[in-house]
């Protein structure tokens, strides 16, 4: 399973090594042609503005499209998240609020229920989060904080508004590597 990292900026080095300790072959994306073969890609946090102008500065948005759009799994975490709503890559039709829960001082750790992950609850970890403010009928939504929506899926694209990377829990890893593994072998 060769399995991508967006790499232009942000927190691609943990998820990176997260992968790899679950087996994952990973190579980091820096220009369209390290699109190539992948069975996967993992969108990281970082800062959606930047990572915005880095994606249009190395021609990667129409790439990423073609990629996500043919049912490639994607992971989108935090600004990852970002990347993919309605007003960004159009490939989730959800709409993000970016800084939702206020600038720096609402950095925080929550524990969220998954209704499909085994075991306790997933602590997660948020820094300067969005959530999902709205969506479509086709998005499935999966764990809220407060009543908001912070993690969601459609289809092969699954987005979390916080940072799985960090810490040691890899439930959502490893549940995303088990997509990529099934449609690598579909
Ligand atoms: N606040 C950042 C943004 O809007 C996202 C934060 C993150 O990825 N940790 O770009």
């Amino acid at each position: 399973m060769l399995v991508g990292v967006l790499a232009l900026q942000g927190g691609f080095a943990a998820h990176a090594r997260m992968l790899r300790a679950l087996g994952a072959e990973v190579r980091e994306v820096r220009v369209p042609a390290d699109l190539e073969g992948l069975d996967g890609l993992v969108l990281p946090g970082g800062e959606s503005t930047t990572m915005t102008l880095g994606i249009e500065r190395e021609g990667l948005a129409e790439p990423l499209r073609v990629l996500i759009g043919a049912g490639t799994p994607v992971f989108g975490t935090c600004a990852g998240l970002i990347m993919l709503d309605r007003a960004h890559l159009g490939l989730m039709d959800i709409e993000s609020r970016r800084n939702a829960f206020g600038r720096q001082v609402r950095s925080f750790e929550a524990d969220l229920d998954f209704p499909d992950l085994d075991g306790p609850p997933m602590r997660a970890v948020f820094i300067r989060a969005p959530w999902i403010a709205s969506h479509g009928p086709g998005v499935e939504i999966l764990a809220e904080v407060d009543g908001h929506a912070v993690a969601a899926r459609q289809e092969s694209r699954l987005v979390v508004s916080f940072h799985p990377e960090l810490g040691d829990d890899v439930r959502l890893h490893a549940r995303f590597l088990d997509d990529v593994r099934a449609r690598a072998e579909g």
